[in-house]
């Protein structure tokens, strides 16, 4: 259990505000039966088993969390607007706590705020919680500044976990992806390939005597190739290719849509390219690559280890060139 919230936060934000606002509002909804107030014991105990139903559902599958959050945000305003209008001033305060939530139970923030306005804009002018004028005021000027702050923290929140994300999938010298992202991404591709048997291909591709720049030159030049190298390949990759930091001096590229045929013929590109434009102060330096389609059947370490021999073979033969698995 703890994995599965741990994996999925937006599931796990919304399994905690869900579960501990449904606990309060449930002792809520005894405590007005027990005084006698029917119809707020009624409400509170339909808004509780509102979220633990959603919260169920959430629970069910991980593509189900969106979809039960943006469901969460109408059970909340609707919650809200009823009980300001069944308990007045007192039941208004509960939209405060709402604002809040909303804005992290759900990746579109938009669709969270809407709700929000539409909330306060109803208990404010269609509601009849307020004694007095500025009593309306004093709740739209803080409900309103709250739903502002709210969004603004969110949208904070939301673009400095992308950023987080971005860095943590890429290699800062090279700007490739790296090794995890690559798995991640192979894995998938592998479905895809089994389910819509499009043609793919990966190319292995490792700097030939790349321990020598170094050697001579030092790590600095040796940093500057490898820089200069990625992007190289950047200018030969269309948008769907995938491009990624394999270790050292390999890179994979992860050519969707590709025959092992043209996949090779781009391998042929990039290493004709390398020679040409890696050369300068550290000599010249050449590329071998390794060619693989995708098979029915074969994981990922499969395919990446005919590739690997095929670029062994590439090596094998004098370096400087591509050479295509069987
Ligand atoms: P081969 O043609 O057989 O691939 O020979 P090679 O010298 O390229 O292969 P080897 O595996 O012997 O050496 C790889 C070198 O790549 C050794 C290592 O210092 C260098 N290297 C790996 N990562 C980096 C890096 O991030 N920066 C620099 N400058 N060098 C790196
Ligand atoms: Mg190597
Ligand atoms: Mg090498």
């Amino acid at each position: 259990m703890w994995k599965k919230l741990l994996a999925d936060l937006q599931l796990s934000i919304l399994m905690l505000v869900g579960g501990m606002s449904s606990f309060i509002i449930a002792a809520f909804s005894v405590y007005r039966f027990q005084n006698g107030n029917v119809k707020v014991g009624l409400l509170d105990a339909i808004i509780t088993l509102a979220m633990v139903g959603t919260l169920l559902y959430a629970w069910r599958s991980a593509r189900n969390a969106e979809r039960a959050g943006r469901f969460m945000v109408l059970v909340h305003a609707a919650g809200a607007i009823a009980s300001s209008e069944l308990l007045g001033v007192t039941g208004a305060f509960w939209m405060y706590l709402a604002i809040v939530v909303n804005c992290f139970i759900t990746t579109n923030l938009r669709y969270a705020t809407g709700a929000n306005i539409l909330m306060l804009l109803v208990i404010a002018f269609l509601g009849h919680s307020f004694d007095s004028t500025a009593q309306q005021l004093s709740f739209l000027a803080t409900s309103g500044l709250l739903t502002l702050f709210s969004y603004i923290i969110a949208d904070r929140l939301s673009q400095q976990q992308l950023i987080l994300k971005q860095q943590a999938s890429i290699d800062p010298l090279t700007g490739a992806l790296n090794r995890r992202r690559m798995q991640e991404e192979m894995h998938l591709a592998i479905e895809e390939f089994t389910r819509s048997q499009m043609p793919m291909a990966i190319i292995l591709m490792d700097l030939d005597d790349f321990k020598n720049v170094n050697d001579r030159h030092g790590h600095e030049a040796g940093d500057d190739v490898l820089a200069g190298f990625a992007d190289m390949v950047r200018g030969h990759t269309r948008q769907i290719d995938r491009f990624f930091r394999y270790g050292g001096e390999e890179f994979l590229m992860l050519a969707k849509g590709l025959s092992p045929e043209e996949a090779q013929h781009l391998a042929e590109k990039i290493r004709s390219q390398a020679e040409s434009v890696l050369t300068g102060k550290h000599g010249r330096v050449t590329v071998s690559a390794g060619v693989a389609g995708a098979q029915t059947g074969e994981s990922c370490m499969q395919w990446v280890a005919r590739a690997d021999a095929a670029l062994y073979v590439a090596k094998q033969s004098g370096r400087n060139r591509v050479h295509l698995a069987d």
